[in-house]
């Protein structure tokens, strides 16, 4: 419970409770401790709360063989501290999970970020207080916070889910989630392994189990399209004419794309290019590997036979490269546009099905019957197994938050007001629940940009809005429910006008049974996105009710 005090201010007698923080931020992966740091300068009492031994958020978890970032290194990085990207070297094109964890670690080392972060800590509970006006946080350690301010870093993609197939508890060998991977790592030599999945993680694991297990069962529903990552060891003349333009670079990532990662954007379109010169391009692009295949041409998110073109350039190279005609045709995905679900990035992902040692079985022909004792039922076979491993992704978005029992005003519950799919004021504030801010929320570009860049994004906004408050001694801030409307109505009409809609994705919370369609993230891009961010602010917080309370201690 907060304590009633007495503060004076310049002179005014504030009557009134003080909380124990101005700002505790729940999460301590690149958004927690981004935030962190910004708060620390801003000179308030502030602490992280993070579930991990250690900071990372993503990728303190997904420690899977194989775990990579398919955003370049150089790009996928802090951009706040010039002397941090400056001093810090990848040594490859795409930094493996290890590394990556290693540049967090560096990060929290260089800006002392660990004396102010409780780790080994979940919220379990967070509720506003209104005649206090400020949040109350239980944890599972058995700790309540009192704070003005409740901060998210929750993650977009952390709140892994094992599907509940029918005799999992009786299984008999070992069960692993890519997004919950032990410490210790896992050495599945001599074992039949089988894997369910195959989406980003999956298809990233899957060679280098295969490289290891006796014998790899794959077990997918949908096939996804993948583009090869080329990934290789850090070019030392690229790095370096990289880092002698990091400013300028970081600015037009940030400004003037639609993703926050600097593509060799085409302005051609597909639809008005000949056949030739369409497969001159998408073969360029395909040599040189990633994401900048979906930049072949400016109309593939658009136009449903333009998308046709790249779709049918990768069903034609999964074919290409795979040596069975039925694996191969079961591998190329049809049911959706290509890139209207997560495009994966793989390292000789559809070769690997050329290994004596792999089996890819169709679920949609033979679906999961249980898991027995020894291994897993289809409806036409049983696979013996000594490991299984859950490559089933995320209740993504909206998952970790709902987890945490979050009540705003009137004791009302987040998972009430998102019956129906979440409901935010730019991905950044819910109506109804004042002083709390989403890094990355629902609404928000998040996932289909440069994640880096857009906490990076958010939590500057967070902290000119913290700084504007106290200059304006405003005790609470909330999004207006009209204007949270008039949002909500904008991303979809935004989403609308692309294929995404189109996929049974996570982006529209297909993949778990129950969750209302909506597309999530916002596709009007970050460039747009940040200008409109900004808008808000330089109109006086546009769309947010500020509140001066009287009997409250600002910050
Ligand atoms: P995901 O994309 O959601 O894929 C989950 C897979 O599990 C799908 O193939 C899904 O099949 C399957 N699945 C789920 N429940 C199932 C069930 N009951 N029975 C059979 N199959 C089932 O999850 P993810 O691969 O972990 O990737 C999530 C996101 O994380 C990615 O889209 C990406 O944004 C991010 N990520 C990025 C990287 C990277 O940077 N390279 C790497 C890993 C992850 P259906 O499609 O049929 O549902």
């Amino acid at each position: 419970m907060s304590n009633s005090v007495t503060k004076c201010l310049e002179g005014v007698q504030i009557a009134g409770p003080t909380p124990g923080f101005d700002v505790v931020i729940v999460g301590a992966g690149f958004a927690g401790m981004y935030m962190l740091h910004r708060a620390r300068l801003l000179g308030l009492r502030v602490c992280a709360i993070e579930k991990a031994t250690d900071v990372g958020g993503v990728w303190y978890w997904n420690r899977y063989p194989g775990a990579r970032c398919d955003v370049e290194s150089l790009q996928y990085s802090y951009s706040f501290s010039e002397e941090l990207q400056q001093e810090w070297h990848w040594s490859e094109r795409f930094a493996a999970q290890p590394e990556i964890l290693t540049y967090a670690s560096h990060v929290a080392d260089r800006f002392d970020l660990r004396r102010d972060i409780r780790f080994s800590t979940g919220v379990t509970e967070a509720h506003y207080d209104e005649a206090a006006a400020l949040w109350q946080l239980q944890t599972d350690q058995g700790e309540s916070l009192t704070t003005r301010f409740c901060i998210m870093a929750t993650g977009c993609l952390s709140n892994a889910r094992t599907p509940p197939l029918p005799g999992l508890d009786d299984f008999t060998g070992k069960t692993y989630h890519t997004g919950e991977w032990p410490h210790e790592g896992v050495d599945f030599s001599g074992q039949r392994v089988g894997v369910i999945g195959t989406g980003s993680s999956g298809l990233q694991a899957i060679p280098m189990l295969a490289a290891q297990a006796k014998e790899l069962v794959v077990f997918q529903r949908t096939p996804n399209f993948s583009l090869p990552a080329r990934n290789a060891p850090m070019d030392e003349a690229y790095e370096k004419a990289w880092k002698a333009q990091y400013p300028q670079k970081r600015q037009k990532a940030r400004e003037e794309t639609l993703s926050g990662v600097l593509y060799d954007r085409s302005s051609l379109k597909a639809h008005e290019s000949s056949a030739e010169d369409r497969q001159n391009e998408y073969e360029r692009r395909w040599a040189g590997g990633g994401i900048n295949f979906m930049h072949s041409f400016n109309d593939l998110m658009q136009n449903m036979s333009s998308n046709e073109t790249a779709a049918d350039f990768v069903r034609a190279k999964i074919r290409a490269t795979v040596h069975k005609p039925e694996v191969a045709d079961l591998l190329a995905p049809k049911d959706h546009p290509i890139g209207s679900k997560r495009i994966c990035v793989d390292s000789n992902y559809y070769a690997t099905y050329n290994r004596e040692n792999v089996t890819l079985v169709d679920l949609r022909a033979a679906p999961i019957v249980s898991i027995t004792p020894t291994g897993l039922q289809t409806a036409d076979q049983h696979y013996q197994l000594d490991s299984l491993v859950f490559a089933t992704g995320y209740d993504a978005m909206t998952g970790a938050l709902l987890k945490m029992n979050i009540t705003g005003r009137h004791g009302k519950s987040l998972a009430d007001c998102w019956q129906e799919g979440p409901r935010t004021y730019l991905g950044l504030a819910i109506a109804g629940f004042p002083n709390m801010f989403t890094i990355t929320g629902p609404g928000s570009p998040s996932v289909l940009s440069n994640m880096i860049f857009a906490i990076e994004q958010h939590v500057d906004w967070i902290v000119d809005c913290l700084s504007h408050l106290r200059v304006q001694n405003i005790t609470s801030i909330e999004a207006d429910a009209q204007a949270q409307d008039a949002w909500v109505e904008h991303v979809n009409h935004v989403a609308d006008q692309t294929l995404f809609p189109l996929a049974n994705s996570w982006y529209m919370g297909a993949n778990v049974p129950g969750k209302p369609r909506v597309f999530m993230p916002y596709a009007g891009g970050v460039g747009p996105y940040r200008q409109k961010c900004d808008d808000v602010a330089a109109k006086g917080y546009e769309g947010f009710h500020l509140q001066a309370l009287p009997a409250h201690a600002p910050l």
